[in-house]
């Protein structure tokens, strides 16, 4: 999860015109997925009056839910009846996907990609460091989070670097130099004024901060989280918006086609797409850049995806035929 802390803002989901050109991509691409992805949009797009309070309150317990310990009780009504599916380890590849393009072609040579494996395994160690307050523009926030966990106790903080390897194997294959802001081998962190600046550093064409969400059972499905306009103190999205919602369009559309997963059914109005001025990471970025919450953690069925190699191959290849296709333009 991207959004815990004090100053959490709620999302702002909204029918955005973006909406119009995922539909089309996704069209375009995936016909039968899209049947999918429309009864969820029709059927779970949170078009309603109290809908914002109750998108709140869902992702309000979802900050919650981050600081409980794994596996806490309370949630045993959307548990499935046995423990959660072992993660599988199954290592990355090129080649898993039926659906990947021309592997190997280097079309991506000079193109430079930053991978931001949300959080780090060890945060829960150093709850002083990440607590420090940067600067993010609108606001001061924590440096950094511990992120959320399955029910059984498998943290976001490992899936998030389990994928950033797939998608990293995936992007070299073509070409593409990809840089990791963390590869487990800190202590904790860095920061999310660091993360952005990671990205900024590297000149990145795209960058992609991975995460899964930890809201309520019942709730499900993927977003894509699009900086919004934010020109405050550090802060200056104005020449990333556009370029970040051409982004994040492509690996909502390669995400829904390859894994076959619907968008969210609790923010965004069913169109996987949110935009956000309230993240660091996004805030602070000078480079093309999205965030992406694969699924929700603390959902048994999202879990089941999450904690499968084989689901979190489709997740990375969706997420990199989505980068490929942006960065070729
Ligand atoms: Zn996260």
């Amino acid at each position: 999860m991207s959004y815990t802390g004090p100053d959490f803002d709620p999302p702002h989901p909204r029918r955005s015109p973006l909406r119009r050109p995922l539909t089309v991509a996704v069209a375009a691409l995936v016909p039968g997925a899209l049947l999918g992805w429309g009864v969820y949009a029709a059927v779970g797009g949170p078009d309603d009056g109290g809908g914002d309070s109750g998108r709140a309150a869902g992702v309000r317990t979802s900050a919650a839910a981050s600081s409980d310990a794994p596996g806490s009780p309370g949630r045993d009504a959307r548990k499935p009846a046995g423990p959660s599916p072992a993660p599988t380890s199954e290592k990355p590849s090129a080649s898993a996907s039926k659906s990947a393009p021309a592997a190997g072609s280097g079309t991506l040579k000079g193109k430079v990609v930053v991978i931001d494996p949300g959080h780090n395994p060890a945060n829960f160690r150093h709850a002083s460091e990440i607590n420090r307050k940067v600067n993010v523009g609108t606001h001061w926030k924590e440096c950094d989070t511990t992120g959320t966990a399955t029910d059984a106790g498998w943290p976001e903080a490992k899936f998030t670097l389990d994928v950033a390897h797939r998608l990293r194997t995936l992007l070299e294959a073509q070409g593409a130099t990809v840089k990791l802001t963390q590869d487990g081998n800190r202590p904790y962190g860095p920061c999310v004024d660091e993360r952005a600046r990671i990205g900024n550093e590297a000149k990145a064409d795209a960058a992609i901060s991975i995460h899964a969400d930890g809201s309520g059972a019942g709730n499900r499905g993927f977003h894509v989280i699009l900086p919004g306009q934010v020109h405050d103190g550090p802060a200056d999205t104005r020449a990333i918006v556009a370029p970040s919602a051409e982004l994040g369009e492509r690996v909502a559309g390669g995400f829904v086609r390859v894994t076959g997963t619907a968008p969210a059914n609790y923010l965004g109005d069913g169109t996987g797409l949110v935009t956000r001025t309230d993240l660091g990471g996004l805030n602070l970025s000078t480079v093309p850049k999205v965030f992406i919450e694969c699924g929700n953690m603390r959902d048994g069925k999202d879990a089941a995806l999450l904690t499968s190699g084989s689901w979190r191959q489709k997740a990375a290849q969706g997420m990199s035929e989505g980068i490929v296709s942006f960065l070729r333009g």
